[in-house]
């Protein structure tokens, strides 16, 4: 997870899997402030299920609530730790199928609720010489995802895939 120094307040309706029975009425569903997730603590380490704090979004990202997810053989290399600039712990997985519940203050062309996907690419800068000449899958700048963020928190609007 990313430290956003952008941290909103939870909006009011979202859509979720867990509800808060204390206090909403039962047809109004209530974001946990936690998630569970499948994570790599450490390089070469066995998975582990936790519960996580449920991260807001930055002003340029909307959050994924995530329905499921594939499980290739690039996860394998998250998990053993192969590429260089990985940084434990990491939630794997970069086929992503889920809904927006959370929306960045700065995007526009999405909202909540859209179903969408995330692949590998999960985002480019828009300035370095390949992303200038529209080749941002070679962006010098790229991030992975499931490798440079965890799979099933904020995504880039970028790498985000309408289904
Ligand atoms: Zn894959
Ligand atoms: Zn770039």
């Amino acid at each position: 997870m990313r430290d956003s120094p952008d941290v909103r307040p939870p909006k009011a309706a979202r859509s979720a899997r867990s509800r808060n029975t204390n206090s909403a009425p039962p047809d109004s569903p209530v974001m946990s402030d936690t998630m569970r997730a499948v994570e790599v603590p450490e390089s070469g380490a066995d998975f582990d299920v936790v519960e996580k704090s449920v991260p807001e979004p930055d002003a340029d990202e909307v959050r994924i609530s995530v329905e499921a997810c594939g499980v290739c053989h690039s996860d394998e290399m998250t998990k053993e730790g192969v590429y260089p600039r990985i940084e434990f712990p990491r939630v794997p997985g970069h086929e992503v199928v889920g809904h927006i519940d959370a929306v960045g203050d700065d995007v526009d062309e999405w909202s909540e609720g859209e179903r969408v996907g995330v692949g590998w690419h999960g985002g480019h800068c828009f300035t370095c010489e390949a992303c200038r000449r529209g080749d941002f899958i070679n962006c010098e700048n790229a991030e992975v995802t499931g490798i440079d963020f965890d799979c099933s928190v904020e995504c880039k609007t970028a790498s985000v895939l309408e289904l």
